[in-house]
């Protein structure tokens, strides 16, 4: 039987424009100072840092650096905290939470920062985001947060009135929302190559398609064994995120890696892409488990993300999902041909708070729960400086205790496809509510 295909193509489609290649092998340097773990936004990020310091450095990553999400994401430089600020207020108390929401802001402004005086070409525009909610009174909260936005951080946002939305994006779907002008979307898997071409410029050795089995420590240092050889570091930094394996047991137990997926439209006319997204903007849902999408960075396509809940394989349903809610926002994109679909993994944890921590000497710089456009190169900036002993640099309102291990768990998330579920079946009460 003919397999019945959403898309033409089941790879990223941001690797047309920069494909995820293998490097050059290089030698094993038997003796480093640092061994950085995964070559996404974040080890990368670090070993700019860290190279930059003259310190040898070697990254190594299993797959093809940026094969993880660091090429895959939807290059929307969101940089959320999950939990809303009531949340972190009553979790940590309320110092906690104002550094968190300012470190937000402060993160963003670093990336966009590092683009332009790196000069890493990668489509970014500041082109704001729209935050659509389904209800009147869903409304009225989103507009006061964004008033508080505005009045607490001096972050250009207001609420936007159903009677206004169209002005936005062209769907009924929402019943208003809110726009926020310090969002905006980039090309990943450019961003990525970009910060690739800078780091290895810089001095830091990248060694492809090599696995790091174990860190041991022995003496004052760490023995790391890779399935190219073993070396020794007198630091090393983890940077794995939602692609934590077997070799750090200890972040596994606390990371839970869940399938976000992407679908992308065949090349839509000037005046559909006119009438959908007329400012080009960001877009993202007031809902548990949103949907978050966007004009590709030639304004051409639509591209539109979700949770995939399902956890081997590549099945049909979970693209199946995403077109249906796409056609859902947009009916007229009903008979629309989808080009490219894919998934990668992201981090989830316990409080949902990107993270830098050490434990038995080694530094971890992760748990960026679905956001780490920005928070993966802030936090893996922050985490070099910390194995740089720079105390100023180094601080950061994410470094403190690991988060906590997950009863029962040691990285087989066979819980999460039933927990997505729930969240959806909340979603669809929420709706019903909310239009009553
Ligand atoms: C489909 C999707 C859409 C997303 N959309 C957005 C978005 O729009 N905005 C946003 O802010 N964020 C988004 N994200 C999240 C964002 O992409 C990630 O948070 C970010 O890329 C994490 O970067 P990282 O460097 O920490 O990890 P990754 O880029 O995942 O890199 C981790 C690396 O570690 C390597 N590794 C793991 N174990 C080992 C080992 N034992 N030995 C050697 N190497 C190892 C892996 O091979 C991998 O390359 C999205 C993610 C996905 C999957």
């Amino acid at each position: 039987m003919k397999e019945y295909k959403i898309a033409e193509n089941d790879t990223p489609y941001w690797w047309e424009a920069a494909p995820v290649r293998p490097l050059p092998k290089q030698p094993l340097t038997k003796n480093l100072d640092i061994v950085i773990v995964g070559a996404g936004y974040a080890g990368l990020s670090a070993g700019l840092v860290l190279a930059r310091e003259g310190r040898s450095v070697a990254a190594f990553d299993a797959m093809n650096p940026g094969e993880g999400a660091s090429s895959r994401n939807g290059g929307i430089t969101s940089g959320s905290i999950r939990p809303d600020y009531a949340t972190i207020t009553r979790r940590f108390g309320e110092e906690k939470a104002i550094a968190i929401e300012a470190e937000g802001k402060i993160a963003r402004e670093f990336v966009y920062n590092l683009i332009k005086t790196e000069g890493l070409d990668c489509d970014f525009r500041l082109t704001g985001q729209f935050k659509g909610v389904v209800g009147f009174e869903d409304y009225e909260k989103t507009a006061r947060s964004a008033g508080l936005l505005a009045k607490k951080l001096g972050i250009e946002a207001y609420g936007v009135p159903y009677r206004e939305q169209g002005k936005y994006i062209g769907t009924d779907f929402y019943r208003g929302g809110m726009v926020r002008m310090d969002i905006g979307g980039l090309h990943p898997a450019k961003f990525h190559a970009e910060l690739l071409r800078v780091a290895l410029a810089s001095g830091l050795v990248i060694h492809s398609g090599t696995r790091v089995n174990s860190i041991e420590k022995e003496g004052s240092a760490f023995v790391v064994s890779t399935s190219a050889g073993a070396v020794r570091a007198r630091q090393v930094l983890v940077c794995t995120d939602g692609y934590t394996d077997g070799a750090v047991p200890y972040l596994r137990r606390r990371l839970v890696p869940v399938r976000s997926r992407i679908i992308v439209t065949e090349e839509l006319a000037p005046d559909v892409m006119a009438r959908l997204m007329p400012k080009q903007m960001m877009m993202t849902e007031g809902r548990q488990l949103g949907f978050y999408y966007r004009p590709t960075p030639d304004g051409k396509r639509i591209l539109l993300g979700g949770r995939d809940s399902s956890r081997r394989g590549d099945p049909i349903e979970p693209k199946l999902y995403l077109r249906n809610g796409l056609v859902n926002l947009f009916p007229e994109l009903e008979n629309v041909k989808l080009s490219h679909t894919w998934f990668g993994n992201v981090a989830m944890h316990r409080d949902m708070l990107p993270r830098i921590f050490e434990r038995e000497g080694v530094v971890y710089a992760t748990g960026f729960c679905g956001s780490g456009v920005v928070w993966a190169p802030w936090v893996g900036t922050r985490a070099a400086h910390k194995l740089l002993g720079h105390t100023e640099q180094a601080r950061s309102a994410f470094d403190f205790r690991p988060p906590a291990s997950i009863p029962l768990y040691s990285g087989n998330p066979w819980f999460m496809p039933a927990i997505i579920r729930g969240y959806r079946i909340q979603d669809q009460i929420a709706f019903y509510r909310a239009r009553r």
